[in-house]
């Protein structure tokens, strides 16, 4: 196995932060896959194996558990302030911050080696899942309460966080496989692929910034009614998982043309 160098500073919690759960990352991997060139589906499952993207999209976090890359823990969030404006918001995808992740330079930095060789297994399975990663609204949660994980609430009368909700509770509440819910996406929401496409990487941030603001401020007056949860926030959270497959169809168009 190829190692991935990266000067990374990792910030190691004892609290799990594991962005988008595997069913979240298949399903933008299914979505990316869909819109994925000839060209570049025929490279990246040279690479990976046929379909092997949506089974190797999960594979970051695994690997998290293991020794080989000890840093790539804070690869897959960027915890920001409260209360930032869009301008400083937008400065975080160059002006790494020195707190709250690493996402942004680790991505850079990925796509980088990527382009040099685009045969590394390792690197494309990185730059597969921490694309689905940034467009996790608590992926840029506050550093207060470390990306909501310290925000407790309770989902059907089980114990859980804010965090986890965004990372797993909402998306297994819809009852949809990988391919069902990657259809849906595809069926509900490609009327906003253009416009997907042509959003700089800033707004998109800042448009996740915002979504994420609105959810802590949702928690502050909600009743506690997971039905009410799930119904003002389906669809956030599907346009988020949608475009982050119409984005990393983009990457990966652009990487294996
Ligand atoms: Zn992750």
């Amino acid at each position: 196995m190829k190692k991935v160098i990266l000067i990374v500073f990792a910030v190691f919690t004892a609290l799990p932060m594991l962005a988008w759960g595997p069913e979240g990352h298949r399903i933008i991997a299914q979505v990316a896959y869909n819109y994925m060139s000839k060209k570049a589906i025929k490279n990246v499952d040279k690479v990976l194996g046929t379909h092997g993207m949506v089974y190797w999209s999960t594979w970051a976090d695994e690997i998290r558990s293991d020794t080989v890359y000890p840093n790539s823990y804070d690869w897959h969030f960027q915890d920001l302030e409260a209360g930032m404006s869009d301008s400083e918001v937008a400065a975080v995808m160059t002006d790494y911050p020195a707190e709250g992740g690493n996402l942004y330079r680790a991505l850079d930095s990925l796509y980088l080696l990527l382009q040099k060789d685009k045969n590394n297994r390792d690197v494309l399975r990185f730059v597969v899942h921490l694309s689905g990663d940034r467009y996790c609204p608590m992926h840029q949660g506050h550093i207060s309460d470390k990306g909501g994980n310290t925000i407790k609430l309770k989902w059907f009368g089980t114990q859980t966080n804010l965090h986890r909700v965004w990372d797993e509770d909402l998306i297994r509440f819809r009852g949809y496989s990988v391919s069902e819910y990657a259809q849906l996406l595809i069926d509900m929401y490609g009327d906003e692929r253009k416009a997907i496409e042509q959003a700089s990487p800033e707004e998109l941030l800042v448009r996740t910034y915002h979504i994420t603001d609105e959810i802590y401020a949702y928690q502050q007056t909600w009743n506690g009614n997971v039905y009410n949860y799930v119904y003002r926030w389906k669809e956030p959270m599907e346009r988020q998982l949608y475009t982050a497959g119409v984005r990393l169809a983009m990457v990966l168009n652009e990487l294996y043309k």
